[in-house]
């Protein structure tokens, strides 16, 4: 066992086609778990179990994330501008939708409203809200919280799990 390795083993298991070739690899037993998942206690970070899965259904992730890279604050600024005036355009084609009765017509808007919030997306990574590990993913979780107990206990959970690296 060895919590000192940079990376552990990660089976996805919806991957996993359960011909077993990691539990044979694997010199500490970590891949032979009862829940399914690999035992990261017990896994030294060595690989073989990634290198030996045919359905490359494992993946070696590291223990600690690297930090990320500094943005300019001013490009942030114009990104959650640019993510405003995407979720208004949201607001204007869910209108139009719920007014739609042309088929073609609504297949087109329900795919300029996805297209939005693939932008949208992107828009919050390039200023870097996507990185869990971040401070600001960290202060949005924060902010989140007080408006319902269900959500606020999902929230705390994240908040332990996700150690913040700037
Ligand atoms: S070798 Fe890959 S496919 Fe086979 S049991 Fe292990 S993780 Fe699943
Ligand atoms: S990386 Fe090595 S120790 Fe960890 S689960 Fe895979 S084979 Fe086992």
């Amino acid at each position: 066992m060895s919590s000192k390795s940079e990376k552990y083993a990660y089976r996805d298991l919806k991957v996993c086609t359960k011909d077993c070739l990691c539990l044979f690899v694997c010199p500490t037993g970590a891949t032979d778990n009862e829940t399914g998942q690999i035992d990261f206690s017990k896994c030294i970070g060595c690989g073989n179990c990634a290198a030996s899965c045919p359905s490359r259904a494992i993946s070696m992730l590291p223990r600690i994330y690297p930090k990320q890279k500094e943005k300019n604050k001013a490009v942030i600024k114009e990104l959650f501008y640019l993510a405003d005036s995407k979720i208004e355009q949201i607001k204007i084609l869910k209108c139009l939708l719920d007014r739609s009765n042309n088929d073609d017509e609504k297949r087109f808007l329900k795919a300029l409203i996805h297209s939005n919030k693939v932008m949208i997306e992107d828009m919050m990574r390039e200023s870097s809200y996507m990185l869990p590990q971040s401070r600001n993913t960290n202060k949005l979780l924060i902010g989140l919280k007080g408006k319902d107990k269900g959500i606020d206990k999902i929230i705390d959970k994240l908040l332990n799990k996700l150690e913040v690296n700037d």
